[in-house]
């Protein structure tokens, strides 16, 4: 069975009831199937969303079963998301995903991400994908060049802790945290931009986590909203990690 597999690299998505019905059911043979079957499912409503998932060729941020709905392993205790949870992030940055935005993706892994954002905020816009893993963020460099090397004038990956955040690029319209944080780092709120919005997983590391949606406002206030219950590999130190 799959999902005992699954559940020991601790890096799945478990959405809520509603979405786990359809969530895991969007698996298919081809990055267009995916993403069609995502969209089918309610998990893609944006055709901005849509449209850079369909751009970003899933197969070439990981190797084996690429277009299976669940996460995958990438080595060094990381995994790349669930097509499904990737979808979602998308999804609820979008609004902050515009043309000429900033965007940071602390744990970046396989680059996947990166690459989504950057067709969204465009080559006007800077999407910085951050990861203490240094052979991670080589890795992500290389999905990204075996991709489309074109990315690269418009997004960046550094080797760094993402708890910290990237201050150089700062502030971010949108933030996407990969790893569970506990507690949320203040760095992260503090370099979102206002308007801005950060998706972010929160929990201990075996303990209940909650993905939570936090906006900045026109006036500076930060407001906090739990999205759904999931499971993500901590965000952490390095020596923890590996
Ligand atoms: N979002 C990525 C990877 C998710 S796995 C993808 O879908 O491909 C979580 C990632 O967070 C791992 O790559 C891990 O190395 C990274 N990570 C964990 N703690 C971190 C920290 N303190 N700073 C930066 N990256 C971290």
């Amino acid at each position: 069975m799959r999902l005992p597999k699954i559940i020991s690299h601790l890096a799945l998505s478990l959405p809520s009831p509603l979405l786990s019905t359809m969530a895991w059911q969007c698996s298919a043979t081809s990055n267009t199937g995916l993403v069609d079957n995502l969209k089918h499912a309610g998990l893609i409503s944006s055709p901005r969303v849509e449209q850079a998932m369909k751009a970003v060729d899933r197969g070439k941020y990981v190797e084996l079963d690429p277009y299976e709905d669940s996460p995958q392993p990438i080595g060094y205790g990381a995994t790349i998301s669930a097509p499904h949870m990737h979808a979602s992030a998308l999804q609820y940055l979008e609004p902050f995903l515009r043309e000429g935005d900033h965007a940071l993706d602390v744990g970046s892994g396989s680059g996947y991400l990166v690459s989504c954002m950057a067709r969204l905020v465009g080559t006007t816009g800077k999407v910085v994908g951050i990861d203490h893993i240094p052979e991670l963020v080589e890795m992500g460099r290389r999905n990204i060049q075996g991709d489309d090397p074109s990315v690269f004038s418009y997004a960046e990956l550094v080797v760094g802790d993402g708890r910290l955040g990237y201050v150089a690029e700062a502030p971010y319209a949108a933030i996407h945290v990969g790893a569970a944080a506990y507690p949320i780092p203040d760095q992260l709120i503090d370099q979102l931009k206002s308007p801005g919005r950060m998706i972010i997983p929160v929990g201990k590391p075996h303990g209940r986590q909650e993905l939570m949606q936090i906006d900045k406002d026109e006036e500076g206030n930060v407001h906090y909203k739990e999205l759904m219950g999931v499971m993500f590999v901590p965000l952490t130190d390095k020596h923890k990690q590996v």
